[in-house]
């Protein structure tokens, strides 16, 4: 039996050379998937799921490309167009997380996300961005 497992991983191998296979756009059309698999549960919405087979389709058909120099280009614009609301999300959860010890404002001058420590009294800030002065209570 293990020597069974150990040729199929060895042909799979051997079939994805030259192959693109996984990356993060990959991943998210995986997930976007199982989400609307899920959706089409729901009665109205059964027409989800062939759609969520389309973007399985997709998925796997990125993993076997040959094209990689393509499949490279699509993966940098999804990071690109993905990058703003990855930011957006990881302060909103340090929010929440400091939302006790910290307190969160932007900088009127370049909009920067900045954060002071609460119950300091008046505190003079400086911005790493566009190092302009700011004086907050905290
Ligand atoms: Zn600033």
């Amino acid at each position: 039996m293990k020597g069974y497992f150990q040729r199929a991983a060895a042909a799979l191998q051997k079939y994805m050379i030259g192959r693109y296979g996984p990356d993060e756009l990959v991943a998210a059309l995986f997930v976007f998937s199982c989400i609307l698999t899920f959706l089409s549960n729901f009665r109205p919405l059964r027409y989800l799921y062939f759609i969520a087979i389309a973007v399985l389709a997709i998925a796997v058909w990125r993993m076997l490309s040959k094209n990689i120099a393509k499949r490279s280009d699509e993966r940098y614009k999804f990071l690109q167009l993905m990058e703003k609301p990855v930011a957006e999300f990881k302060l909103l959860k340090n929010r929440i997380r400091d939302r006790k010890t910290h307190k969160y404002f932007k900088c009127k001058n370049c909009g920067a996300s900045l954060r002071i420590p609460k119950g300091k009294g008046k505190i003079s800030v400086t911005c790493p961005k566009c190092r302009v002065k700011v004086t907050k209570n905290s």
